[in-house]
Formats: structure tokens, sequence, C-alpha cells
């Protein structure tokens, strides 16, 4: 049961908020099913179950009594945004997750309690099906009420156009965290004990839910400090180890989990690949309206995470190598991860322009994504979009909606070899869209950031100079594959090769290294497409199970090796942060 306060603005009175969802009730029957997995306490009045910042907190439900939830408010007070009483339990998205909890929990009267424990809960959410499907609608939905309350989450304060800044809040975006962005003149900022010289120094600045600020943080640290990724176990040998949460990764991972393999997924940013970046996805099936990136990548997430599986955010992984049948990962920092099998599912990035001064722009009027975050600095302002495929054309027309006008520069002399034909017939038919073929970006100017483009016309060596802000960058991509140069065999173009070239196992998704797999855009010759990424990352965990099934009997007819090539893996690099 919610109570909404007087605070009109927040998700909880907005009509489209699910409170039959968020604060679903279990039933007589669940509660006596999941007594197996807790244990009943009984506590006093007014006493704390759980409090901000708290990581890996426990699920209470209430058998008798009441506890009170609350957010804490800008002027250090807390509000209450539900009472739970009898058979409703307590929990967000962070049940699921290791990220530190957004809320407070306090009984209200004396209360006995179902306590279940984190490592319990996990395995009620492989048994239960149906009560885990109710847990894990409440917590999305619950997540979306603190989301927009105004005063939940952390506080990102930073300077408008800046690149720092704007990198921090696309990761908060990218990875669901509640957040608000205060745009702070440099004058306004007041400095911590005088530590910082100057006020641009000190910016951006992240105000944690507890009081404490951090300032200009890494995404890395960021991440730590927030519970957004969770550490590999360095006593674990892991079945499958994922690396790369985008579409195909997050596909092998939900479909590894819930075929019961221990499962890790290793993502350098935030989940969601390049389909996190489109605004709008609209030739994958099931969704006839279309849906965005970010809302597939966070479903996908969520499902993932209701099978247990571990997500380890904002570290790259460097290197791989295989001891004795094990493979050993090492990641940003020196982070060591060894499982019995991988699934590579880097996929590509961005191709950048070749303009002088380019670097200098990125984020600062040169960007990848053309998203709703994205879509704030060209409000009511001239844009320019680069590229002639599907991506471009996509982010073309997205920004046409909020955009003064559109121009659309592509090399070659018409779209239509490289672009579907429904996205053809929007830009041609929509008066806020200009084509310039055979055109390509000659200079870039601006002081702190982008705020004047010269284009040239390659055929006649007409030049138009407009003053545009914001450039979008959609130009195809290349594989993230570097960190296994030298260890598997590529295409010329840096590919992974799979299947069979040149005698190594004949699956469809075996690399030249026996127990790694690659699907998706990383793949040598893979279709370009979210459909085909999903359906090569289901599909890859057969070949896995076939692999492990005879790796098993392997290791149990030499039972040491695996803990010997561990300790040797560990031992290897000590982990630093
Ligand atoms: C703007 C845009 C719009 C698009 N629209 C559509 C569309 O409408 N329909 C469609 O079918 N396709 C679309 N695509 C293509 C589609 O998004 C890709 O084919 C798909 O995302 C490929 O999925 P993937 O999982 O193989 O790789 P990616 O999506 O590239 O994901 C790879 C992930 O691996 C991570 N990673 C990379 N290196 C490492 C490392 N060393 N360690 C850890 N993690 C790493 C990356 O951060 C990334 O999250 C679009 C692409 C873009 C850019």
């Amino acid at each position: 049961m919610t109570d909404n306060g007087d605070n009109k603005t927040s998700a909880w009175n907005n009509p489209d908020f699910r409170p039959d969802l968020a604060f679903a009730k279990l039933t007589e029957e669940m509660v006596e099913r999941i007594g197996s997995y807790g244990r009943e306490e009984i506590f006093p009045a007014n006493v704390p179950l759980f409090t901000h910042g708290e990581r890996q907190v426990d699920m209470f439900v209430v058998l008798d009594g009441q506890v009170d939830v609350s957010l804490p408010t800008s002027n250090g007070e807390s509000k209450v945004i539900a009472h739970h009483q009898k058979f409703d339990f307590s929990g967000e998205l962070n049940l699921l997750t290791s990220q530190g909890s957004l809320v407070e929990a306090r009984t209200v009267k004396e209360s006995r309690l179902l306590r279940i424990p984190r490592n319990e809960l996990q395995r009620l959410m492989r048994a239960e099906g149906d009560i885990a499907n109710l847990i894990t609608s409440a917590t999305i939905w619950r997540r979306i009420g603190i989301i927009g309350e105004e005063t939940s989450g952390i506080v990102l304060m930073g300077l408008v156009n800046d690149a720092e800044t704007t990198e921090i809040q696309r990761f908060l975006v990218r990875n669901n965290y509640p957040h608000r962005m205060v745009e702070a003149p440099a004058e306004e900022i007041s400095l911590p004990d005088n530590e910082l010289s100057d006020h641009e120094s000190t910016l951006p600045a992240v105000i944690l839910s507890d009081g404490r600020t951090l300032h200009r943080p890494t995404i890395t640290q960021l991440a730590d400090e927030l519970g957004i990724t969770e550490l590999p176990d360095p006593n674990m040998i892991y079945d499958v180890t994922v690396v790369g949460a985008g579409p195909s990764g997050l596909a092998a991972a939900v479909y590894a989990a819930s075929e019961g393999l221990c499962t890790i997924v290793i993502e350098s940013t935030a989940p969601g690949g390049q389909a996190g970046t489109s605004s709008r996805i609209e030739n994958y099936l099931g969704f006839p309206t279309g849906i965005s990136g970010q809302r597939l990548a966070s479903r996908a997430q969520l499902q993932a995470l209701k099978f247990g599986v571990r997500f380890a955010i904002s570290r790259p992984t460097i290197t791989a190598e295989q001891i004795d049948g094990i493979h050993r990962l090492t990641l940003a920092g020196g982070i060591p991860v060894c499982s019995r099998s991988v699934v590579v599912a880097s996929g590509a990035q961005y191709r950048k322009l070749s303009v002088e001064n380019y670097g200098q722009y990125e984020n600062r009027g040169i960007y990848y994504a053309a998203t709703a975050m994205e879509s704030v600095y060209c409000r009511d302002n001239e844009v320019i979009v680069v590229g002639g495929g599907n991506s471009a054309g996509q982010a073309a027309v997205f920004l046409s909606g909020v955009a003064k006008h559109v121009h659309q520069i592509v090399r070659g002399n018409a779209l239509a070899s490289t672009m579907s034909q429904y996205l053809i017939s929007r830009i041609e038919s929509s008066s806020r869209i200009t084509l310039y073929t055979e055109s390509e970006i000659g200079k870039l100017e601006g002081e702190s950031s982008l705020e004047r483009v010269t284009w040239i016309n390659r055929k006649t060596g007409e030049s138009t100079v407009k003053p545009i802000g914001s450039v979008f960058v959609m130009i195809g991509a290349e594989p993230n594959s570097g960190w296994l140069f030298g260890t598997v065999r590529l295409d010329k173009k840096g590919f992974i090769l799979t299947g069979g070239t040149d005698g190594f196992e004949q699956t469809t998704y075996a690399t030249s290294v026996p127990g790694m797999f690659a699907v998706g855009d990383v793949r040598s010759n893979s279709v370009k497409r979210v459909a085909s990424a999903v359906g090569e990352g289901s599909v890859v965990i057969s070949d896995v199970h076939r692999y492990l099934a005879d790796h098993r009997n392997n290791v149990a007819a030499e039972p040491n090796s695996a803990l010997a090539a561990l300790r040797l893996a560990n031992a290897a690099t000590a982990p630093q942060n």
C-alpha cells in the first residue's frame, strides 16, 4: 500500500503507474510456500530493517504488524512512500542487484516478519516461478515510482554541454539509476574544504544519498560506489562468462542461467550495447509500435538477474588465456575471472569521422546516439546526422520530431542501397529533413563546444556553413576484438572467425580456441541486427552445454587440474581497484 504524500509530480500519482503490480500482495498459500526459504523474527516498534545505501539487503515479508518505507527528501527529512502490512514484502530493484538501497524500511509497531536472506532469495527466484514473477514485476514498478520522485537517488551537478557530465549522465541513464541533474553555473558551486583550487576542477560532482560528494568520479568508481557493478567471485570457476551485454550477450546470459549454468556477464559500459543507443527499434519481433533499445536491454537484464546472473559493469575485459582447459580473463584493474567456457559478445563500436579537431567535440556536440537524452540538446535547433544506414535514418526521423531542422549528410549518391525503404520514405516525405548526397563534413568550430559546421559537396565543391551545435555520427562500426588479438583467429577486418573455418570445431559459433564461442556483431559474417544477435546468443548455449559436458568429463578424469588452474590464474595477478 502506498502513501502518496502531497507530491503531485511523483510517479505514484501518474495514471500510467501500476500500484497493483508495484504493491502486489503475496497470497497465504505463497507465504506458506516461501516459509522454508527464510526464518520468522519478531522486531520491536521503530527499528530500521535496512537503511539508505545498505547493500545486499534481505527481503522481509510482513506476517503481523507494519513496516514503513521512506525516501530521503531534499530538506533532510524523509517521505513515507509505502506502508507494508500483512503479506506485503519489502525491497525494490536492489533485491535483484548489488545496488545500495535507495529507501529505508522501519517497523511502525512490533512486527512478526519472515526474513528471506539474499542467497535463499536467489534460490526462491529460480524454484518458485509464479512468486518470482510477482516479485520481479513489483521491483520494476517500485523502481519506476522511485525514479519519478523528485528527491530520489543521487544528484549529478555539472556544467551545460560538459563532456564529463554527459558521460556520467549517460552512464546513469543507461543503467536506470535514479538521479537528478543540476546544471549549475561554476560560480554557484561551493568548494569542499578548500581542497580544490578552482570551481571547474570540482565538476562534475555526484552527491550520494548519504550526503557524501564525489568530485569528478570515474565511471568505474561510480559503478563500484553505487553497486552498479558486482565484481567476480575470485574463488569461483564460472560455467559461462559472457563478454558484452548487448543483445547477443544478454540473450546468452538469460539462456545460460535459465538452464542452470553459473553465469557472469562482463560489460565495459552499460547493458544494451549499440541497440541501447537506438531511440526506437521497429523491426524486432513482437513490438508492433517499436521499442527503445534501452527498454529492451533493461527488460533483458532483469530477466537475467531473475535467473541469478551476476553483472560486472564498467569493467572491460582486456586479456584472455586458457590454462589447463580453464579460461582466465583479466578485467581492467587486473581483476581475474575464471570460467569453463566463454561467450564473446563484445559487438562493435562507432566509426569516427576524419576531421580536424574531431576529438575535441566528442560529447560536446558530436554524438553517436540519438535518444531522448541527446534530443534535449537539440530542441528547436538545427542538427546534422551523418550516415546513410538504418541507424542514421532512424536518428534523422527521430530528431525531426524535436529539432528545428535535420540536415542528413551522406557520401553516396542515394540512400537506397544502405537504408530500409520505410525509413527512406519517411525521410523523403519530411519537410524537416534535407538530404545532402555525395557530401561530407569539412570543418568543425567552436570554443568550449561545437558551434559551427561546414560541409562540402564532393561533386560540385560547394560548401555550406551553418551555426549547428549537434552532429550525430552514424557511419557504421568496427569490431570490439582488440582484446583478443593473438588469442583467437580474426578475419581481415578484425571480426572473429567461427564455425569450422580452417578445421577448428565444427559448430557455428565455435572460435579457434576450445570452449570460446563468439556471437552477434563481433562474429565474422554475422547479420548486424538485433534479432540475429539475440538469436545467436540464445542458440550458442546449446553448443556451450555440449562443450561443458565433454569438458567436465575431462576434469573428472583429472580432478585437481581445474583447481590448480584457478590457483595459478589467481596468483598470477593480484586484483587492484
Ligand atoms: C543507433 C543504432 C540503431 C540501431 N537500430 C537497429 C534496429 O532498429 N534494428 C536492428 O535490427 N538493428 C539495429 N542496430 C544494430 C544492432 O543494434 C546491433 O546489430 C546489435 O546491437 C548487435 O548486438 P551485439 O550484442 O552483438 O553487440 P553490441 O550491441 O555492440 O554490444 C556489445 C557490448 O559489448 C561491450 N564490450 C565491448 N568490448 C568489451 C570488452 N572488452 N569487455 C567487456 N564488454 C565489452 C560493449 O560495451 C557493448 O555493450 C542499430 C545500431 C545502432 C548503433
